[in-house]
């Protein structure tokens, strides 16, 4: 078979099933709210190749840092193609994207400082924004947040009265007009439940200080791709029939911020053994993979995974009552899992690991190897989108050790007396 052909270790993409989940997505709102747009979350996996693929299907850009919304540019999304998110957006694209009629959604003082200063600089435009709003979700949902009681670090605190100080603040600019909310909370069940509590805090607000709204954003965070967990169709009509209380698709647009939900049953990573030892009580298989690649902030406690056993390796092999998978780097942590009862490895084998599309890539640091290959799956033929980092990428921003070499600031080359 082909597959023992490519240099392991390395991601796979499966466009079909990338497809069939953007599909699954768009279903899913079209039945439900038919007002709506999508924003794919860069932080999740900017790959470019997989990028491209989801503005070509429509989706906005959902950036959270200057850098992401560069990228987004260079990727050729247009400011209005924008959402800008998070509290450490940069001035210059803040006002880019607000100009532009992107969404923009507020998160902290210094925001409202460069809006004020926006419509005064421009008091014939309208500028339209949005608010993040910072509530207790935890109260309505024990247990199943992120931050629990501690609650979250995101937005403005609709407990203690800054959000209504928000409204009032750009209430009295002339010019500006909040037309959307945004209430993106991360949690520990993605259960429907939790969605459902967010649309009908959506509603509580609009009542409360008497709201008109183009949108109600609702971020991300939701499951997509396992078993027995819910899925989009399970989200939309639910958060939908919240909404209707108080909004009407004719009127409001539903904004969703999906990232790991759309790529985890979509891309895998392919592992090869390069050597099995015995120690002690221990059977250590060494794989040419890394837990940095998969589970880089070391979290998971299991894995999705499948073996590929090398067709010239012996078929007929012991069973070993324990196996310990470990991955390239030096660290001791980097421990994938214990096989148990199955079949004894060997050099040459695969460990496939499954759904592995979010925070994996995007996340993985440069550490002992570089950032693996991509490729993507297209009508049963392997095709590389992105090739192994080499010496070469690790070293085109840095300088070496002559003084000349150096920057003292962004643009100009060499030091310069102080
Ligand atoms: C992280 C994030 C998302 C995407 O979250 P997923 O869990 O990957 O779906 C969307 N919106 C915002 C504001 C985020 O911070």
């Amino acid at each position: 078979m082909k597959e023992w052909e490519y240099q392991t270790p390395y991601f796979v993409i499966d466009e079909g099933q990338l497809a069939a989940d953007y599909g699954m997505l768009t279903h899913a709102l079209d039945g439900a709210w038919n007002h709506y747009r999508i924003g794919y979350s860069f932080k999740t996996n900017s790959l470019p190749w997989l990028v491209t693929f989801l503005k070509e299907k429509g989706a906005m850009a959902e950036v959270v840092s200057d850098d992401e919304y560069r990228l987004a540019v260079s990727l050729g999304f247009s400011d209005a193609q924008i959402i800008y998110n998070g509290p450490i957006k940069k001035r210059d694209s803040f006002e880019k994207v607000l100009s532009a009629g992107g969404i923009v959604n507020m998160d902290g003082r210094r925001e409202l400082d460069w809006l004020e200063a926006l419509c005064a600089a421009h008091p014939d435009q309208v500028f339209k924004v949005g608010v993040r709003v910072n509530f207790d979700l935890e109260k309505r949902c024990p247990g199943q947040t992120t931050m629990g009681e501690a609650g979250g670090r995101f937005g403005f605190c609709y407990e203690n009265g800054t959000f209504a100080e928000v409204l009032r603040r750009i209430g009295n600019l002339p010019n500006a007009r909040v037309t959307g909310l945004h209430l993106h909370s991360s949690s520990k069940t993605r259960s429907v439940a939790v969605f459902e509590a967010i649309a009908e805090m959506a509603c509580r607000l609009k009542r409360e200080f008497d709201l008109r709204l183009s949108y109600v954003d609702l971020g991300g965070g939701y499951c997509g791709g396992l078993k027995d967990r819910p899925q989009y169709p399970d989200y939309f009509p639910a958060i939908a029939a919240v909404l209707r209380m108080e909004f009407a698709p004719e009127e409001t647009e539903l904004i969703v911020e999906p990232g790991i939900s759309l790529l985890s049953k979509a891309t895998t990573y392919v592992t090869g053994v390069v050597d099995a030892r015995q120690i002690g009580s221990e059977r250590y298989v060494i794989t040419d993979g890394s837990r940095f690649h998969i589970d880089p902030t070391m979290i998971k406690s299991s894995y999705l995974f499948r073996l590929a056993l090398h067709p010239e390796n012996p078929a007929e092999r012991r069973t070993l009552s324990h196996q310990c998978i470990s991955g390239f780097s030096c660290m001791e942590a980097d421990r994938l899992f214990e096989y148990e009862d199955g079949a004894e490895l060997m050099e040459h084998d695969r460990i496939i690991y499954e759904n592995v599309g979010g925070y994996t890539m995007s996340l993985s640091p440069l550490f002992i190897q570089y950032f693996p290959d991509v490729y993507i799956r297209r009508a049963g033929r392997l095709h590389k989108v992105r090739k192994h980092w080499t010496p070469r990428e690790y070293m085109a921003n840095s300088a070496r050790y002559r003084e000349e070499d150096m920057w003292d600031q962004e643009d100009g080359k060499g030091t310069k007396e102080a």
